[in-house]
């Protein structure tokens, strides 16, 4: 592991153009940045992993099309949030979700896709070792994943990174999360 300080923005910005091309010509990909995001301190290659882990499976959740959508903000949660057994403690956040329009995931499955060796692609389609990998990797970094999901109309994973050092209150007014 080798964690740095990090501008979202610009590891995003930097990955876009892999991104595109991941996604192929059928699905759009569309990043919106919060200007006002904050610094974080994870491992640059790790992190871009997740991330396409998370666009690759979003692509294949939509077949015949589709858009995918990341999008960045800085949060600030009040007080802790309490979801999927785990605690995420007040403080500064940034935020990173990745939406698609996909088909979606049953409620029976959504408990398990975090597991190690849990897919619901066919047999031979996946390792399913994308998304313990992705959520190893957030845990590392003193983050949170988690997902929504809608069958028949899409999902969206959401990731919580802590900012490194204290916001400023400027920034802070343009929370949007
Ligand atoms: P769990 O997955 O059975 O994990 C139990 C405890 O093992 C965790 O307690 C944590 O101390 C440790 N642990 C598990 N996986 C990892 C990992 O990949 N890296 C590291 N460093 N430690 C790990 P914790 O954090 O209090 O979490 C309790 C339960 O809350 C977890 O049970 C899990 O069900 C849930 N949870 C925790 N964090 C997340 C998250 O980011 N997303 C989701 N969806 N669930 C989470």
């Amino acid at each position: 592991l080798r964690p740095e300080v990090l501008d979202l923005s610009d590891t995003l910005t930097d990955l876009s153009h892999l991104l595109n091309r991941l996604v192929g010509e059928r699905v759009s990909l569309t990043v919106s940045h919060d200007p006002a995001l904050a610094p974080i301190r994870a491992d640059k290659r790790q992190l871009e992993q997740v991330i396409m882990n998370l666009v690759v499976n979003a692509r294949d959740a939509m077949p015949t099309g589709g858009e995918i959508r990341i999008e960045t903000a800085l949060h600030h949660m009040k007080q802790e949030l309490r979801r999927d057994r785990a605690v995420v403690p007040p403080g500064d956040y940034v935020l990173i979700r990745v939406v698609d329009e996909g088909q979606g995931i049953p409620a029976d499955k959504l408990s398990k896709i975090f597991e190690p060796f849990f897919t619901t692609k066919r047999v031979g389609e996946g390792t399913g070792l994308g998304l313990s990998t992705a959520y190893g990797i957030v845990k590392q970094s003193g983050g949170f994943i988690f997902v929504d999901s809608v069958p028949g109309s899409g999902s969206c994973f959401t990731i919580y990174l802590p900012v490194l050092g204290p916001v400023l209150p400027d920034a802070r007014a343009g929370d949007r999360a």
